[in-house]
């Protein structure tokens, strides 16, 4: 049986608030993360775990949110640890594997273009590392017309496909397209050819279940929107395993 005592530390309650925050555990676990500095100046009026998780996700830029969800994760993992294996994880045990699990996610920015004249359009696919770096990319050709929400779903689609194919099950796709990410983790039945595209995507993205489908802002999606349009232009599709220049300058940034 579960018990209600903390497993962290065996003498609280365990509640969301004592076991990420106050609990002795939690605080070696804080003190060693890159965030430690905001947990530290956590205010003391804050009265519940979601009011101060959002109130430290408010200090954070991008990349120290992730420290601090990382860690949240690997918290909760080591009192998994300890309630199901009957281990006893240690605060840098637990900040090494989270930041080890963490590590083997990969991002993938997808993005369509159009090419009106030709009555074509064209998707392409950015993978990176979790730190940014670039490890292979992908644009493709498609003739005839579509809707611009159809070929972004496309693009969603075809990175699916291609990124399970290559065998990586912990990915986050993203896109510029609210609609059919929307569509996609949406349950409403579609029966139009975009209904069809972006229920196929739900299909292949539920196994593994590792497999993320977000929406991002256009200017975050910038890599993926200038390797389509360079390919448009320049008629040239295909998979690279080096930065393409039409994207180089992107990705330093
Ligand atoms: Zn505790």
């Amino acid at each position: 049986m579960v018990s209600s005592t903390c497993a962290n530390c065996d003498s609280m309650l365990e509640q969301p608030w004592h076991l990420f925050y106050t609990c002795q555990f939690a605080q070696a676990c804080w003190e060693i993360s890159d965030v430690k500095n905001e947990i530290n100046q956590s205010p003391a009026e804050l009265e519940s775990f979601a009011e101060w998780f959002f109130h430290i996700l408010g200090k954070l830029d991008m990349e120290r949110r992730q420290s601090f969800v990382m860690t949240l994760w690997g918290i909760w993992h080591s009192r998994n640890e300890r309630v199901w294996n009957n281990t006893s994880p240690s605060a840098n045990w637990t900040m090494s594997h989270a930041n080890d699990t963490l590590k083997e996610w990969l991002a993938c920015n997808v993005d369509a273009g159009f090419d009106t004249e030709k009555r074509s359009f064209a998707v392409g696919m950015v993978v990176r590392d979790f730190n940014g770096s670039f490890i292979i990319c992908k644009t493709s050709l498609h003739h005839g017309t579509a809707l611009v929400k159809e070929a972004e779903a496309l693009a969603i689609h075809e990175a699916l496909s291609w990124i399970k194919g290559m065998g990586h099950d912990k990915v986050i796709v993203e896109s510029d397209s609210k609609t059919s990410v929307d569509a996609i983790h949406s349950e409403a039945p579609d029966l139009t050819e975009f209904g069809l595209i972006t229920t196929a995507c739900r299909v292949l993205s539920r196994s593994p279940s590792s497999i993320k489908i977000d929406y991002i802002k256009r200017q975050a999606n910038r890599t993926a929107h200038s390797l389509v349009k360079t390919a448009l232009q320049q008629a040239c599709f295909g998979i690279s395993y080096i930065v393409p220049t039409s994207i180089s300058s992107i990705i330093m940034d």
